[in-house]
């Protein structure tokens, strides 16, 4: 399989170093709000990754990190903290806001008919292994103290420009006077941050006699390095993620233990809405309730995603989105007419159709292939399943077989066609069509389809 590699910036052949375990990591959400439909474009990118290597046969351990502490308003580790600001919002624990939110996410993340990650870990439940890294970090010196926390030293990291290619030069030029002017570089990030004498803070752990929390790039590089253990294959996250969130991941964990972190990384471009940045003072916030509210399902909106690529930026409006949910339609329709005629092999679409999915994740090639042959042919049961298994549509699942009663109502309308009764067929295929049945007549006979 070919993926464009943000490491290398360039398209490269993927292999994993164990087919037995290819161990992907997917950068997950911060759970102080409900998540907006952008949030989860990502996901079935990644989703869709994950069942491309699943059909190529490999085995893939995959991990999604909840990130329930720790995560500030900026990137530059001064700002609110996003769990505190959602607890006052809610006039609740910052606990409970994690719980709730986490919850609804991952329902919304179910409702989309992900593959199930091989574990899904909270950042909460590994602050002590934070804490370990955070001695390994200052074993090895990359660490200073200050008032507001510990410091990673980023001039001490050489490479540490390299992966998002920054030119730290001209950061220090540009930079505003930061929080503190104890900080040595302005690259440098919080490890650890204290609470300071006077402060409080709702999630709080005691480390070296002190109270304090983890810094929020910590968690990524802890999770793998428990649960997967660098070099892991394939890292995903948004683009934003490039120049701090995952630079300061790889000073983290290459600087500690000193493997590699991932051998391939992946960035998923951001959605615009009907062409403006998703915000909430332009009112376009939308949510899986707000488009349920107009009649559109999780699987529509996952088809709209599967249509684009996960490198480009991408116009949401809901002309495209209705546009998504009739192709979702006519493939159930497509995947319904297995039950009623002579089936074509379709191996050669499968094949062409994992050709594109294995160039860079193209599933809108992939669909264009499915496309070439769905109005002229018949599938079989197993070009259906396969269909239901590298997009996750759930497009089997939504058309049970009609019944037996139904059926002979078609075959009754075929013979008073043919007696020319065109009366009683008519009839006939008034009665179908209130149970959500549409005919299509044809030369080669007639097929049904939900309407
Ligand atoms: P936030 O909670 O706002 O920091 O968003 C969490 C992550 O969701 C971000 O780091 C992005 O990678 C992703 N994200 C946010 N907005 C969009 C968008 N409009 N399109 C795609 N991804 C987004
Ligand atoms: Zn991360």
């Amino acid at each position: 399989m070919k993926l464009y590699n943000t490491l290398t910036r360039k398209i490269e052949n993927f292999e994993p170093q164990d087919a037995e375990r290819v161990k992907v990591y997917t950068c997950g959400p911060t759970v102080y709000s409900f998540a907006h439909i952008g949030n989860f474009t990502c996901y079935v990118y990644w989703d869709l990754l994950v069942r491309t290597l699943k059909q190529q046969g490999y085995n893939v351990d995959r991990i999604l990190n909840i990130t329930d502490v720790g995560h500030l308003t900026s990137d530059a580790d001064d700002g609110e903290d996003k769990m505190e600001k959602g607890a006052k919002r809610e006039g609740k624990t910052v606990w409970e806001v994690a719980e709730m939110y986490m919850n609804d996410f991952l329902k919304n993340f179910r409702a989309l008919n992900m593959v199930e990650p091989s574990k899904i870990c909270r950042a909460t439940d590994y602050v002590k292994e934070d804490m370990a890294l955070v001695d390994a970090l200052d074993k090895k010196g990359f660490l200073y103290d200050t008032t507001d926390g510990l410091y990673y030293d980023t001039s001490k990291f050489p490479t540490y420009a390299d992966f998002a290619h920054l030119d730290l030069e001209h950061l220090k030029a540009g930079a505003r006077v930061e929080f503190s002017s104890e900080k040595r570089n302005v690259s440098d990030f919080a490890v650890w941050k204290w609470i300071r004498d006077g402060e409080d803070h709702a999630m709080k752990w005691e480390y070296r006699g002190r109270m304090g929390y983890p810094g929020w790039h910590i968690e990524c590089a802890t999770i793998i390095h428990e649960e997967l253990g660098e070099p892991i294959d394939i890292h995903c996250g948004g683009i934003d993620h490039i120049p701090i969130h995952h630079t300061n991941e790889i000073a983290q964990l290459e600087g500690a233990y000193g493997k590699q972190m991932s051998k391939f990384w992946l960035h998923n471009n951001f959605i615009t809405i009907e062409g403006q940045k998703i915000s909430k003072s332009l009112g376009n916030v939308y949510m899986f309730d707000d488009l349920a509210e107009r009649g559109y399902t999780h699987m529509d909106y996952k088809m709209w995603v599967l249509q684009g690529h996960f490198q480009s930026e991408r116009n949401f409006s809901f002309e495209d989105l209705a546009a998504a949910k009739q192709r979702l339609l006519n493939y159930r329709n497509f995947a319904a007419l297995r039950w009623q005629k002579d089936a074509t092999d379709l191996s050669e679409t499968k094949t062409a159709m994992m050709a594109q999915l294995e160039n860079n994740l193209n599933s809108a090639g992939a669909l264009a292939e499915l496309d070439k042959v769905m109005s002229k042919n018949v599938p079989d049961e197993k070009f259906v399943q396969f269909l239901d298994e590298i997009f996750g549509l759930g497009i089997t699942e939504s058309t049970p077989d009609i019944s037996k009663e139904l059926k002979a109502k078609i075959a009754e309308r075929v013979d008073a066609k043919k007696a020319k009764d065109f009366a009683k067929a008519d009839q006939l295929r008034d009665e179908i069509a209130r149970e959500g049945i549409t005919l299509l007549d044809s030369a080669d006979g007639t097929i049904w389809q939900y309407a």
